[in-house]
């Protein structure tokens, strides 16, 4: 690795595909028990991978590119055709990542040159050509590029940071398994990324080799941490990004977790639909379908609803895959009320339920992107009662060292007044509720 180049990073699915195949073969013929639960979807056991065709490496589905972007592929990616570049293999490994890449791209300023070369085992820098595109070139504080490449703060770290905010390092019994709420567990399936983002939570192992270098030895662990727990009945899969593994994998994991009777509920945490639209095939919404999964999609800013991504999500809700969103609330990237309307407007008009609203987590580095809580609520009240219920998500604040997501809502309910209840409306008008349960 020369000075430049953005850290290491493992293969996408993190793991041998021989290790995968020896694996999936050697358990094909274990005895799990049927599900019993009804309502859990009724799926095909599968054949070992070795006697399955490579489905997501046939065709390249069709899919129309923006103005903006098709701009920007001609210009700096002149060699690829228009079927590569809809290819999402082929964005994954094109993917921008050293500084020289990133100088026949961007102007960098001072800070930002000087912090990727510094990287080292930090978080690495990955763009895909897709979501580069819609970064501005110019101007180092573009939203979109703010979130993408690093400065040099983000090698400060401050009181009451931490490389592991939410402590899942101490409520994991296995490895890549966190396991706080009674009845759901975080499954960590990869470390891998389409891209990096600058304010990750898991930025101490997304991303890098070593200690989290998931593989299937690791998964079958987890497999059966969960299959001897019943009281888990819901997984939401995250890393990493379990949308950079290949359909075969993913179908893998899936079909493992649905073979356990008391999994009633899968969710995926993605960042892929938004940075790496082309992975969203027909094949992959079938297959989120078919496992009945539940997808939270990390939208940051209105930037990113392109046609692109608004194919993705097409995609996906006419398969039947739920989708909701989740949103880190930055500075200098969406801590405006406008901003913040524009994106959730934006995400309904494509069939995404906007979820949550994440207070920054304190993670090291974060200090020149994170806004006081305040802000959050600020801009919940600016958009609850002025703008459709539906469009406005749950704000929360992930409690550091482990205490979990506590919602916060501005404060309508102003007190009682004898047998009324007293409270302010979205205009700050004053109104009252005769409790009459209450007086009895
Ligand atoms: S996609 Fe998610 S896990 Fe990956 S770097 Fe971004 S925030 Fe972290």
């Amino acid at each position: 690795m020369d000075e430049t180049s953005c850290g290491s990073e493992p293969d996408p699915g993190g793991r041998s595909e021989q290790a995968l195949q020896l694996f999936v073969l050697n358990n094909e013929t274990s005895l799990l028990p049927e599900p019993k639960n009804p309502l859990a979807p009724r799926v095909r056991r599968l054949r070992p991978l070795s006697a399955r065709k490579p489905r997501d490496t046939a065709r390249v589905p069709r899919m129309d590119i923006s103005p903006q972007v098709a701009q920007f592929r001609r210009r700096f990616f002149p060699e690829a055709t228009v079927s590569e570049w809809n290819d999402w293999r082929w964005q994954l490994r094109n993917r921008i990542r050293t500084v020289e890449h990133l100088e026949r791209i961007f102007t960098l300023a001072d800070e930002e040159r000087e912090a990727v070369r510094r990287i080292g085992g930090h978080l690495p820098v990955g763009i895909t050509p897709y979501y580069a595109a819609l970064c501005h070139r110019e101007n180092e504080r573009d939203p979109l590029r703010t979130t993408m490449i690093p400065v040099t703060d983000e090698l400060r770290v401050h009181p009451g940071e931490f490389a592991d905010p939410l402590a899942e390092d101490d409520s994991s019994p296995v490895p890549g398994l966190v396991h706080r709420y009674p009845d759901r567990v975080l499954f960590l399936v990869t470390n891998f990324c389409a891209t990096y983002c600058r304010y990750c939570t898991r930025a101490r192992l997304v991303g890098q080799t070593g200690e989290f270098h998931f593989n299937s030895q690791q998964h079958e662990r987890a497999l059966e941490y969960i299959a001897a727990h019943p009281e888990i009945r819901d997984v939401l899969l995250s890393g990493g990004d379990p949308l950079s593994m290949d359909d075969r994998r993913l179908e893998w994991l899936l079909s493992r977790l649905r073979d356990i009777p008391h999994v009633e509920f899968l969710r995926v945490g993605s960042k892929v639909p938004v940075v790496l639209p082309q992975r969203v095939t027909p094949e992959l919404a079938r297959l989120l379908r078919k496992y009945m999964v539940w997808l939270s999609v990390h939208f940051m800013h209105p930037n990113e609803l392109t046609r692109e991504v608004k194919q993705a999500c097409e995609r996906l809700a006419d398969a039947g895959v739920p989708l909701g969103s989740q949103t880190v609330l930055l500075k200098g990237v969406n801590d405006d009320v406008d901003t913040m309307k524009r994106l959730m407007h934006g995400l309904l008009m494509m069939r995404v339920r906007p979820y949550y609203l994440y207070q920054c987590d304190p993670i090291q580095g974060s200090a020149h992107v994170r806004t006081s809580i305040e802000k959050g609520i600020e801009i919940i009240e600016g958009l609850r009662g002025h703008t459709t219920g539906y469009a406005v998500p749950h704000f929360v604040v992930d409690a550091p060292g482990g205490g979990g997501k506590i919602p916060l809502i501005p404060e309508y309910l102003q007190g009682r007044d004898g047998n009324d209840v007293v409270f302010r409306n979205f205009e700050g008008k004053t109104f009252r509720y005769y409790d009459a349960v209450a007086a009895g």
